[in-house]
């Protein structure tokens, strides 16, 4: 059961560190995907909630309103939705913060990026078309459903987010997917999948493995456990019981050899795999 509070944000536009984006729009704080690997867990210590992350949400319901104070002083750069939360998420079809956000948006001039794993995306394609620069990306961190069920419990499956850059694209819209965290996979298989439908990929690898080392290292665990008892910032709260995730691990190991994955000359060989189909299909790489 997720916990879902409306709260009054104080700031909606925050300044970007993320490459290529000037500012970032989040209008809900935590993200009912529950990634494991997520690297916005941090946003936790901002609320008051004790739920472990993947399971509050707050909803910003006046988004829009200091959006288009914001904006008031701002006239140029680009914005990245989102930066911490994902904003097709499935509570934006009822509360609808990042469509409103995206009507003020489009007649500002600043170029926006959308960045989400949801199909949720394709209901603001009328939206997507009335702008003059705009893109939206799929995160698409592998092929594998299993894989998927593992490190992205609660988020829609891998075909659906592809079936969605699929019509995306052939609705005109810019299209990129995102493969990160680069994840155990098929390379060649991705690849081959998502070129059709996207003018763009973006690759780039684990970069919080203490967050997932345990999955990772879970079947030669006797005498890894230690990673567990040095990694400082490892958080309890935020990580699942690796009791009830054994047998799927142990299923997984077997075919793709979960630790290997950690291993960054192992990881760089799968991106250059990645980048030998992509660039063949002359899709721009990032
Ligand atoms: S979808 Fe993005 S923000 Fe949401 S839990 Fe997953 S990684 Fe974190």
């Amino acid at each position: 059961m997720s916990t879902i509070k409306e709260i009054q944000a104080k700031t909606i536009l925050t300044r970007s560190k993320i490459p290529g984006a000037d500012y970032c729009l989040n209008p809900y704080v935590g993200c009912l995907h529950g990634c494991r690997y997520c690297y916005a867990s941090f946003m936790q210590k901002f609320t008051d909630h004790s739920e472990p992350w993947g399971e509050f949400v707050d909803v910003k319901t006046n988004a829009a309103e200091l959006l288009e104070k914001e904006l008031k002083r701002i006239n140029k750069g680009s914005v990245i939705i989102s930066s911490v939360t994902d904003p097709y998420q499935s509570i934006e079809a009822e509360h609808r913060l990042t469509r409103r956000c995206l009507e003020i948006l489009k007649d500002t001039g600043l170029s926006v990026s959308i960045l989400t794993k949801s199909p949720l995306v394709l209901r603001d394609i009328d939206l997507f078309r009335e702008f003059k620069d705009l893109e939206v990306g799929l995160t698409i961190s592998t092929d594998s459903e299993d894989i998927r069920k593992l490190f992205e419990p609660a988020a829609p499956p891998i075909e659906l987010r592809i079936k969605a850059l699929k019509q995306l694209h052939s609705e005109g819209i810019r299209t990129y997917a995102f493969i990160a965290p680069l994840l155990p996979m098929n390379p060649e298989r991705l690849a081959r999948r998502l070129f059709p439908h996207v003018d763009m990929v973006l690759i780039d690898r684990m970069n919080y493995t203490y967050k997932t080392r345990m999955i990772y290292n879970a079947p030669y665990q006797k005498a890894r456990l230690k990673v567990r008892a040095s990694g400082k910032r490892y958080n309890k709260s935020n990580f699942p019981c690796i009791g009830k995730l054994r047998p799927l691990v142990g299923v997984l190991d077997k075919k793709h050899g979960l630790e290997k994955w950690l291993d960054r000359g192992f990881t760089e060989e799968i991106i250059q795999r990645l980048r030998r189909v992509l660039e063949e299909k002359e899709v721009v790489l990032c």
